[in-house]
């Protein structure tokens, strides 16, 4: 790793760093006594002497060197060699020591010391072994050689370490200062341990207690408790010495335990605190199966040999190691088989703890559920204080409301009912409780399944139609014999009826006879003039009293309606022959649907049968009937889904007839059959299949509900715009508002600020308003100026013309005349 690369690793290139480098001081930490020297009173610029120890590489020498007065004494000493530096004495010294001492009192003669400053750090790096020189014992020594060379009210910075030693180090300043006080400054990191103590006015007492200055008195320990042997192992760095004494009957410095005792262990931490080593037996059966491992490295092998030497990487690997053997040897499995087995005997207690975790788990749903409600709360109370909110959201949340209240296919989907729901098996919006109450819908899930076989449905719907057609047949025979009889009697209205035989098959001809003769028939079997009465009104009503068909004249010109006049005030036939219109829309609709395909198999079918037969006479009449009827369900559609697709609420219908189970599968599946559905399109052109499809194809209901559902949604989205634009309105006025806050702010402090004058002020507010009300820049206006005349070959600004201009020669000034033009007149031909 490449030395910036570590810097910046560990953000050393802070601000400081790049300060220290611009001031050309030697280290970043050169801020740290400019710092404290700032926040105590420029002690420095009153010291004519100042002894600087651990100075190396000498910044705080520099500063001293440039805030002290001129002529000053600067010594600075430290353990590692110093590059010399003007107007300071630096030499070489371990501060502990004597030498050092000695050579201090040569440099200082006679003289005493203002200030002596201490940013000593043990080198740690130099091994373990020195390690024993800890922050706070050089802080003592510092401390004597202060005491020694400090003049009376002398002041001493020293950088001290937050430990257990540091009350005990204040405590011994205190002893000896008028002050003192423990400062970090700015420019020491936060992640720093390190202090600086501030100690101002040494008393220099005549005699000095050398108990104060020692160590061993000092930082005396009294027992601990158990020694915390993670952060020994996680952090190796900052090991402190033993100062326990020994355990018990171990007088030894030394210990160590065989690896397997490791492995096996449930306190590694502990052990890789406390041993020196690990031994291994060669012979060991289990030690000859994870000597195998991969991990069993011979750096692993030689880390085991000392582990006092270890750093952090290094106990994670014999970590790492440990975990991988006890994986081999199946020691983890062992101990959760154990617990396993323990777990089955307390089954109960294992439920009890699950149904907990289940219910805590609930809680912390319902927290999140609780907390997200009130944030939207919140963001709408904000909205509200902006006045964000429009009407409209009124639609959003009746969308909203109209989503839950009415059916979700979604959830259906997921709970598995949308698939009975497609059978017909359930209706979705009302409970269980009702489903069971209404016999006319539901229909029992375990009903045996003949019950709602199709096949049996088709089975008897088929002999109900053979029995119905035996019945006809039985009925024109009757009534052929009738006709014969009645012709053999010399009937009238031969010519009329052939007059039938016209265009059409004779086959239609007959069949319309022959329904004409079994209403007659039916007339006749009853008795009951009132009854043709009524069939006529009905016919002649729907129809249109102006519009019969060919058919229906045909049948009106038959001599029994002779003298017969049609009752147009009675409305039993009609309920009787048309489609029972107080149904509901979609019966209606399943009905008329029904009619329109029978007409339509007659004119496929050669071979007609009953119903065929009688929907024929019919025909044009029921025809004119739907025509009434669609032209009703148009007016009604439009009415209900004015300025909505008709598409989207006649789906929107089907889904809640699904959802009501008014339909089934098997219903839409049936009406995928109807009389466009085999349409033969081969052959014809392609625009006339295409507008073909525009009405060949089975006119939907919708209903009220259907129609309010989708334009609720409509006003949902069609406010969703209209509100963005509020909400971006008013964030603007927001943003506006703050910005002259700000504004009434500065001014405020412009105008209390009494070193200015009256006139400043009104101009630093005219100022600030200015650029407030700022607007976006306009492009400046440039001059054309032509180069003819006096302008011609001009050099420079051409006179009377101010700000920015551009000289051309008359063609272009005309070209650009002409451009002007072109593009005026684009414009008004875009508008
Ligand atoms: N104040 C210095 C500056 O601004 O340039 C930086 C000092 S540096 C943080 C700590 C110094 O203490 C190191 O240079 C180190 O060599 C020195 N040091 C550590 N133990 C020492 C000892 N026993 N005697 C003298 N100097 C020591």
């Amino acid at each position: 790793m490449g030395k910036t690369q570590k810097k910046n690793s560990k953000g050393r290139l802070d601000r400081y760093y790049y300060l220290a480098k611009e001031k050309g001081y030697r280290a970043r930490s050169s801020f740290k006594i400019i710092q404290i020297n700032e926040k105590f009173g420029h002690f420095l610029e009153k010291s004519k002497v100042v002894i600087d120890l651990c100075a190396a590489p000498g910044s705080w020498c520099q500063v001293a060197s440039n805030l002290c007065p001129v002529n000053s004494l600067i010594i600075g000493v430290d353990i590692v060699p110093m590059r010399p530096m003007p107007n300071v004495i630096t030499f070489q010294s371990d501060i502990t020591t004597e030498d050092c001492r000695s050579r201090l009192r040569g440099y200082m003669k006679t003289w005493k010391a203002d200030t002596v400053l201490h940013d000593g750090a043990p080198n740690v790096g130099l091994g373990w072994v020195q390690d024993a020189f800890t922050q706070s014992h050089l802080t003592l020594q510092a401390l004597k050689l202060a005491a020694e060379n400090l003049v009376v009210g002398g002041t001493f910075i020293t950088k001290v370490f937050r430990s257990k030693d540091y009350n005990k180090l204040i405590w011994v300043f205190q002893q000896l200062f008028e002050k003192v006080e423990a400062t970090k400054p700015p420019a020491s990191r936060n992640v720093s341990a390190e202090i600086f103590v501030v100690c101002k006015g040494f008393k220099a007492p005549k005699k000095l207690d050398s108990r104060l200055l020692d160590p061993k008195e000092v930082f005396e320990e009294l027992p601990d408790g158990p020694q915390n042997m993670e952060a020994k192992v996680y952090n190796p760095e900052k090991k402190t010495r033993k100062r326990e004494g020994y355990a018990e009957g171990d007088y030894l410095l030394y210990h160590d335990k065989p690896i397997m005792e490791f492995v096996k262990s449930d306190d590694p931490i502990t052990m890789l605190g406390e041993l020196n080593k690990f031994t291994v037996d060669d012979s060991d059966h289990e030690w000859k199966i994870i000597k195998k491992l991969k991990q069993t490295t011979p750096e692993f092998l030689i880390c085991i040999e000392d582990l006092k030497v270890l750093g952090k990487k290094d106990f994670k690997m014999i970590l790492r190691w440990r975990k991988a053997a006890r994986e081999l040897l199946g020691i983890d499995e062992e101990e959760k088989r154990d617990e396993v087995e323990v777990a089955t005997l307390t089954e109960e207690e294992q439920i009890q703890k699950e149904l907990q975790e289940m219910q805590e788990k609930q809680r912390l749903n319902e927290k999140r559920e609780k907390r997200r409600k009130n944030e939207m709360k919140q963001k709408e109370l904000t909205r509200m204080q902006m006045n964000m909110l429009t009407p409209m959201d009124i639609g959003v949340e009746s969308a909203e409301l109209g989503r839950e209240s009415l059916f979700n296919l979604k959830t259906a989907e997921k709970t598995g009912i949308l698939n009975k729901l497609a059978k017909g098996k359930r209706r979705m919006i009302f409970s269980e409780h009702e489903l069971a109450e209404d016999n006319d819908v539901h229909i029992d899930d375990d009903a045996p399944l003949t019950d709602r076989d199709p096949l049996a449905e088709a089975d008897e719907l088929e002999s109900q139609l053979d029995a119905m057609y035996q019945n006809y047949k039985e009925q024109k025979s009757e009534r052929d014999a009738k006709f014969r009889a009645k012709q053999a009697r010399g009937g009238d209205n031969e010519e009329e009826w052939l007059g039938i035989s016209d265009k059409e098959s004779d086959s239609d001809g007959e069949a319309e006879k022959d329904h004409i003769s079994e209403d007659e028939s039916d007339a006749a079997d009853s008795d009951d003039d009132e009854a043709i009465n009524k069939l006529i009104a009905k016919i002649k009503g729907q129809s249109g009293d102006t519009k019969l068909s060919s058919k229906a004249r045909a049948l009106f010109s038959d001599s029994i309606f002779e003298g017969v006049e049609p009752d147009f005030s009675s409305s039993a036939s009609e309920k009787q022959l048309s489609v029972d219109k107080t149904d509901s829309k979609t019966s209606e609709n399943a009905a008329k649907e029904s009619i329109d395909d029978d007409s339509e198999m007659e004119v496929d079918s050669e071979e007609s049968d009953f119903e065929i037969v009688a929907n024929e006479a019919e025909d044009d009449d029921v025809d004119s009937d739907y025509d009434s009827d669609e032209e009703r369900r148009q007016t009604q559609k439009a009415k209900y889904a004015e300025d909505i697709d008709i598409a989207t609420v006649e789906a929107m219908t089907l889904a809640h007839q699904l959802a009501l189970g008014q339909k089934t599968k098997h219903d839409l599946v049936d009406e995928g059959f109807n009389r466009y559905a085999f349409r033969d399109s081969d052959q014809l052109p392609e625009w006339f299949i295409e507008d073909e499809k525009k009405h060949s194809k089975i006119n939907k209901p919708i209903t009220k509900e259907a129609a309010m559902a989708i334009k609720e949604k409509l006003k949902a989205l069609n406010a969703r715009p209209i509100k963005k634009v509020a909400e971006a309105k008013a964030r603007k006025k927001m943003r506006a508002v703050a910005r002259i806050e700000k504004l009434k702010k500065k001014a405020g402090l412009i105008n209390d600020d009494s070193d200015k004058s009256e006139k400043d002020k009104a101009d630093e507010i005219a100022k600030l308003m200015k650029k407030v009300t700022k607007k976006q820049k306009q492009k400046p206006k440039v001059t054309v100026v032509v180069a003819t005349g006096k302008n011609r070959g001009l050099a420079g600004r051409p006179k009377g013309v101010k700000g920015k201009y551009k000289m051309v020669d008359g063609v272009s000034k005309n070209e650009q005349r002409a451009l002007k033009r072109i593009a005026k007149k684009h414009h008004k031909k875009k508008h």
